[in-house]
């Protein structure tokens, strides 16, 4: 009998499996510990991006997730405020039925829902348009018990309002629908839906971005809209939802008038919980309160640095916060187009509205919501009751463009027993045609999800940036996701998807 191999090919080979196995697994824990994705910014942008890349990602490749949150808590612009007691959200506060990223959230979070009709923000409530002197528009309120009062006091309603604006309410609601339509083809298969590099891209693709290019008094007018309807009901929403006049872009007027419409809802206790819930459940290192001040490429990673003074070293580096205010310095420097925030001031006031302020009589006349048009000098956007404590203790939202003095609501309050209030830097101030940063700032891997704000800047918005960034990083990272990878399979939300990235 005889043997072509020698004893030591024979030793070779039988250690062949064995040095493959470690090959392997050097490689593996290669994956593992040198990928690191930082993501600043804890709120429904950063915490979309961890969740949305753990989920398109094979569960073999468990590479770090950092998220640096620079205040105490998650959530960013999804916050509560506790006035005497109870919570409100202090910030976003509603989301539209066809919200999917959000209704999936909540399925999986298993957080409970409010719908705006289950709170004292009752749909059959008051509103009232005030042009500084008077209300020129006011709907009927009527209290009752049963719901049948309710539905008639809503049809009168929908009556009243078809008698000041006619069937240019109709043609509103068509130009909304139309918009929140192209909207949902976000949510499209990976088949049909391609990985975006520019925002400019995204929104051609969905059919949304001539929007972006002309006013939405513009886009409104094109479409048939009243004078009237446009100076009033518009101006209210758009006033309210962005703090802003009918001269912002058709794309962001429209998602302010979606956010208008009915079946709008909010997560029980407070939306922030979306973001909680995401960063809980996608195995992420959180570094609250640790706010980072510089980002630094030497081409092969960043270096990030905090106001701790630590340092960190990451492959792939998240922005998920708007550039436009922070202190954050990028070396080699990035360069994105000038965008001013809009600042909402959020007051909230536990106490009575006086109604010779509004030159009625008795408070019972001050509709619940009042909405203000577009009149030099009006101290408010809206003032709205969030509850009714007993007949004489409300409180109150203020949204304002300025802060709102004590000497002002002196003159608006006869009882003030608590007043809160919040400056937010609180989304792009609009204009046409929009500018788009890149979502990728320098070329390489580091991402920015808030460049998607500019288009319009919602809890939806972000978390459907944060989608299109994680499949981005995904697609130009090969060491996360090996090219040869034919196709991932991912756990849906709501059902098998494969994943080409
Ligand atoms: C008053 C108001 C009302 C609104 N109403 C609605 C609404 O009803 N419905 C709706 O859908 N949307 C609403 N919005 C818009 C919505 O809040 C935002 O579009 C959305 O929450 C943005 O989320 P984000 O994660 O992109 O940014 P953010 O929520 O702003 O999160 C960014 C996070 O990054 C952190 N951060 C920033 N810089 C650093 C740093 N250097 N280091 C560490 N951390 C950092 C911030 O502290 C913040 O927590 C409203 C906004 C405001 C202000």
């Amino acid at each position: 009998m005889s043997s072509s191999s020698t004893p030591t090919a024979t030793f070779i080979f039988s250690l062949l499996p064995l040095f493959l196995l470690l090959l392997s697994d050097a490689n593996a824990n290669a994956v593992d510990s040198a990928s690191t994705v930082c993501i600043i910014g804890s709120g429904i942008g950063g915490s979309s991006v961890a969740h949305f890349l753990r989920r398109y990602s094979p569960p073999h490749l468990n590479f770090t997730i950092r998220i640096f949150e620079r205040n105490p808590v998650v959530g960013g612009r999804m916050a509560t405020v506790n006035v005497s007691g109870h919570i409100f959200e202090a910030g976003a506060s509603i989301l539209h039925p066809r919200n999917l990223h959000a209704v999936n959230y909540t399925k999986l979070l298993n957080l409970a829902v409010n719908s705006p009709s289950s709170s004292d923000e009752s749909s059959s409530s008051a509103f009232g348009i005030w042009d500084g002197h008077q209300f020129v528009f006011k709907t009927l309120s009527f209290k009752s018990e049963l719901p049948f009062v309710d539905k008639i006091v809503s049809l009168a309603n929908s009556l009243l309002m078809l008698f000041r604006y006619g069937y240019s309410l109709i043609r509103m609601d068509k130009f909304v629908e139309t918009a929140v339509n192209k909207f949902c083809k976000y949510y499209e298969s990976f088949e049909t839906r391609p990985v975006f590099e520019t925002v400019d891209e995204m929104l051609k693709w969905a059919g949304l971005y001539n929007l972006t290019t002309a006013t939405l008094a513009v886009e409104l007018a094109d479409a048939g809209l009243s004078p009237l309807l446009i100076q009033e009901l518009v101006t209210v929403i758009t006033r309210i939802n962005y703090g802003q006049s009918v001269s912002m872009s058709g794309l962001a007027g429209a998602v302010s008038l979606a956010g208008s419409g009915g079946g709008l809802w909010a997560i029980k206790g407070g939306n922030w919980q979306m973001a909680a819930g995401l960063i809980d459940r996608s195995d992420v290192e959180l570094h609250l309160q640790e706010e980072i001040e510089s980002i630094s490429s030497n081409g092969e990673y960043y270096e990030l640095n905090s106001t701790l003074q630590n340092s960190y070293t990451c492959d792939i580096a998240v922005v998920a916060s708007p550039l436009d205010e922070l202190r954050l310095k990028f070396n080699p420097p990035v360069s994105i187009p000038k965008r001013e925030l809009q600042h909402t001031h959020a007051t909230f006031v536990r106490g009575l509205l006086n109604p010779v302020y509004f030159g009625l009589k008795s408070v019972a006349e001050i509709p619940e919501l009042v909405g203000t048009i577009e009149i030099p000098d009006l101290p408010f956007s809206s003032i709205s009751v969030l509850k009714q404590h007993d007949e004489k203790d409300f409180t109150y939202k203020i949204f304002s463009r300025k802060p709102m003095a004590d000497a002002i609501l002196d003159s608006i309050f006869s009882v003030r027993t608590e007043t809160i209030r919040i400056n937010w830097g609180a989304y792009p101030h609009y204009t046409a045609p929009e500018v788009f940063a890149p979502f990728i700032l320098d070329g390489q891997h580091l991402y920015y999800v808030n460049a998607f704000e500019n288009a319009a800047s919602t809890m939806e918005t972000s978390a459907v940036a944060a989608e299109n960034v994680a499949r981005l990083i995904l697609s130009r990272f090969p060491s996360i996701v090996p090219l040869s990878l034919p196709s991932l399979s991912s756990e849906g939300d709501g059902g098998d998807v494969h994943v080409d990235l």
